[in-house]
């Protein structure tokens, strides 16, 4: 291992790695590092990949004596190694590695290669009083990816390999840094291509001296990415690696990334990756297979993996006690209700982050004198369902259904477990199903658009095909009925066992903050299904069903089921 230690001892550096072939980046941001009054640049590695015409960025690094190190691109470069050694384990990834490793290997020319022979594999130097080692990956191996979520355990051993005060890497193309035990590492980040952010500058970082520390700047630097762009597709580089320039948002080597760092992504899996059964309950407003807008990768959110259907449980009290109900329910249950001034940010949250579809559910949701004014806020922005028992429609509550009645955003969902009374009274109690009928009759008479929802046991199971007749006889359209199993969860003592990391996600929000899906929130609040005991921003929420889906998927391969409950 060739390491050099620095002479001098600086005030400021500017530290970037992963040039990509992307000399419109570099040049902007040495730029703009030397009016910040930098007194040395260093490039971390991969000076390759990905952008067009290699040759172009040895002319900067030369002109402005950019202290480089060899990253992984660089030696399999200038060794005419077949791959570029990054360390992807998925094909798919690979596959896109390689288009763009075969493109500079052809056009690098031996010049510059030669030129690579001399980089160094770490660099040392001193910051005021703080020492530094510079390495392309981590000092333990040079494609070695160090993320910002990768444990502090793990961290901490190549901090102490680094025997410095500060460990500065890149490879990974993410800027971070964390502070463990006293030392400190910061990965630069890229300057080839953006963040994974839906920006399109790149990151590179300033270090300066401070008051015997040292301060870490991250700076983003806007350049002529458009003329980047023009210049990938005239040497007929990959789309999705253009689509990446223009967009700031990562379509290629995706596997690579974990959960969380991939979480903050618009794309999420390869599509190939991304197939699911979704079988015949589809919930209202699902698309039944993945959108193909021609691209290669996919955004779970908004698809059958991850349906943009947003839960709010607006109350947890009701007129009944269902013998199985799974929220445990009733009328001496507090009500706990969602508050209006929240219920309106939510929606708005909701509709920036194009969620398509909100239950309210409850508890009986007519039970609350302020339904009304949650329907004003959320129908004209987003289809609204209500999900009741049908018994509560008279009187404020009725004039509550007229006023929404014709509203094509809304409609109803009201529970029916059989064509014939017994079959539903067995679990909601004596003359309920008349009660559900004379309401669903009532409410479709105004014009109301009523499905019907079903709680299959074993006693009923035999019954379902009756009551699907029965359905249909009332003008009831098929795809308005969804049939789930019972869950065990709540007063139901039998039914089906779901944890989390089977559950397809259907964020689901209530008094008491964020949860998975609609079955983890019960009467004592969010039970093992917890996303997050903030509701504000919902962005995060998304966010961390998306990490926790994929790993959930990768513990076997797999990907989590769909419990609907609508
Ligand atoms: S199942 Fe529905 S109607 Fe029955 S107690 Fe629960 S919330 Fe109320």
């Amino acid at each position: 291992m060739r390491v050099i230690e620095e002479k001098e001892n600086f005030e400021i550096i500017a530290v970037f790695g992963g040039v990509y072939n992307n000399a419109l980046a570099l040049e902007a941001v040495i730029r703009d590092a030397k009016e910040r009054g930098a007194e040395a640049l260093y490039c971390l590695g991969d000076l390759g990949g990905f952008g067009p015409h290699p040759n172009s960025v040895w002319r900067p690094l030369l002109e402005n004596d950019v202290r480089c190190i060899a990253g992984n691109y660089d030696i399999s470069i200038r060794e005419d190694r077949p791959d570029c050694g990054c360390g992807y384990s998925d094909e798919r990834d690979n596959l896109y590695a390689q288009i763009a490793y075969d493109y500079t290997r052809e056009n690098t020319s031996d010049e510059f290669k030669e030129w690579m022979n001399t980089f160094p594999d770490h660099i040392l130097l001193k910051l005021g009083e703080k020492t530094v080692r510079m390495v392309h990956g981590s000092p333990l191996a040079v494609n070695e990816f160090l993320w910002e979520s990768t444990p502090d355990e793990a961290l901490k051993a190549r901090l102490e390999a680094s025997g410095t005060d500060l460990l500065l890497c890149t490879h990974t193309g993410l800027h971070w840094e964390r502070e463990i035990d006293g030392r400190r590492l910061v990965n630069v980040g890229a300057i080839g291509r953006p963040a994974n952010d839906g920006r399109t500058e790149v990151w590179y970082a300033i270090l300066r001296e401070s008051e015997g520390g040292v301060e870490t700047e991250f700076v983003p630097v806007a350049y002529d990415h458009e003329t980047l762009a023009r210049q990938m597709r005239e040497e007929n580089l990959p789309e999705p690696f253009v689509e990446t320039i223009l967009t700031g948002w990562w379509t290629s080597c995706l596997e690579i990334l974990p959960p969380y760092e991939r979480s903050k992504g618009r794309f999420h899996l390869y599509r190939e990756a991304a197939q699911i059964e979704v079988g015949e309950s589809v919930s209202w407003g699902d698309a039944a297979s993945l959108p193909d807008d021609g691209r290669d990768v996919v955004s779970i959110f908004g698809t059958p993996l991850f349906p943009a259907h947003l839960w709010v449980y607006t109350n947890y009290d009701c007129n009944y006690a269902c013998g199985y109900c799974s929220v445990g329910s009733n009328p001496r249950v507090e009500r706990r209700s969602i508050e209006v001034g929240r219920f309106e940010r939510l929606v708005e949250d909701a509709k920036e982050l194009g969620f398509r579809q909100l239950y309210l559910t409850g508890g009986e949701t007519f039970l609350l004198p302020e339904l009304g004014e949650l329907l004003e806020i959320s129908v004209p922005n987003i289809p609204t369902t209500v999900l009741t028992n049908a018994t509560l429609f008279k009187g404020k509550r009725r004039e509550v259904l007229e006023r929404f009645a014709r509203e094509p955003n809304f409609s109803l969902q009201v529970s029916v477990d059989g064509g014939i009374p017994e079959l539903h009274d067995a679990h909601r109690g004596p003359g309920s199903w008349k009660r559900a009928m004379e309401g669903i009759g009532m409410a479709r008479s105004l014009g109301v658009r009523v499905r019907i929802g079903t709680t299959e046991t074993p006693e009923n199971r035999a019954g379902v095909p009756v009551l699907r007749e029965m359905l249909q006889d009332l003008g009831i359209a098929p795809e308005d009925h969804v049939v789930r199993p019972l869950i065990k969860r709540g007063e139901s003592e039998s039914g089906m066992e779901i944890e989390g990391s089977m559950l397809v996600p259907e964020l689901t929000v209530c008094a008491e903050g964020v949860a998975w899906h609609p079955a983890g929130v019960n009467d004592a609040g969010i039970t093992d299904l917890l996303v997050s005991r903030e509701i504000f921003p919902l962005r995060r929420s998304v966010e961390y069903a998306v990490e926790h889906f994929l790993e959930y998927r990768q513990l076997d391969g797999s990907l989590p089921r769909a419990y609907h409950c609508a």
